[in-house]
């Protein structure tokens, strides 16, 4: 089984210490989901882990191979990422889009070839977006356009996704549908998902795990029970919360009583 280990990962702004001594590992078919409020280092562990930016101490192996090693276009090839409001301005049509997916392939001359179609076929039909395919993106929806972009990843044939707050726009029909979407890949192709978010009850109805990080820091890692506990969230969000099963699912609830003033412990 594929595995994605991170290990003492430590990064820093100018003047920010945006995470320090991170030190995780997730397998492929799980999705490690990453909590955490405002600022906590969400984002940039997700941009550390894919070298849009560059840990001052740590590594990223997949498999035991560091990723600091990789060029830009071997990486591409092993992980996939979905960014927060990637802002499509320009009228692409959807396949178009996806077809980009395939770039980290491509030779330098050459155009595309029938495997790069096959493949970007394949990412359309997994993602249901093959009938929007000569749409312009610009014209989709937003449970639409999250699709097409999930689908551009998957053009990459990665081992790794990387969903940064891949619902955060979405409504909540659109926001069950990608994250049923995403599990279903994930299991199929036995990735490893690492997804961010801000939703607490999305993240442990949908991922296996749960990372959650203060100021920077792992706090808390487990699964969404072990790690969503009132203790954990009081101190991590500075919320009072009730946390509860649903009684005929079993899904887990957090539910917000009251804000809690003062700095953390
Ligand atoms: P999250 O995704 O959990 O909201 P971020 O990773 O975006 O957290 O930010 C972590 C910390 O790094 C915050 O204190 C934030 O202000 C700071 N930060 C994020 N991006 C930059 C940047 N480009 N320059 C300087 N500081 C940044």
């Amino acid at each position: 089984m594929m595995q994605l280990r991170i290990k003492g990962i430590s990064f820093r702004y100018d003047s920010i210490q945006a995470l320090e001594d991170v030190t995780f590992t997730a397998v492929g078919g799980e999705i490690l989901g990453i909590i955490g409020p405002n600022g906590s280092g969400k984002t940039t562990l997700l941009r550390c882990i894919n070298r849009t930016l560059e840990p001052q101490v740590g590594v990223v192996l997949i498999d035991d191979r560091d990723v600091t090693h990789l060029s830009r276009r071997e990486i591409a090839q092993q992980m996939g990422l979905v960014p927060q409001d990637a802002a499509i301005t320009f009228p692409f049509t959807v396949l178009e889009a996806v077809l980009m997916g395939r770039h980290p392939y491509r030779s330098i001359l050459g155009g595309e070839t029938p495997r790069d179609l096959e493949i970007v076929n394949e990412a359309l039909r997994l993602t249901n977006t093959l009938h929007l395919a000569s749409r312009p993106i610009t014209g989709l929806s937003g449970g639409e356009q999250q699709r097409v972009i999930i689908a551009r990843a998957l053009a990459q044939e990665p081992d790794v996704l990387l969903l940064d707050e891949p619902t955060s726009h979405l409504d909540i029909n659109h926001q069950l549908e990608i994250l049923e979407l995403v599990r279903r890949l994930t299991k199929e192709r036995g990735l490893v998902t690492l997804l961010t978010s801000h939703d607490l009850n999305l993240a442990a109805r949908y991922c296996d795990r749960l990372l959650m990080l203060e100021r920077g820091r792992v706090y808390a890692l487990g699964t969404p029970e072990e790690v969503l506990t009132p203790a954990n969230i009081r101190q991590v969000y500075r919320v009072e919360v009730e946390v509860t099963r649903h009684r005929s699912t079993g899904i887990l609830q957090v539910l917000p009583l009251s804000s809690i003033e003062g700095d953390r412990v």
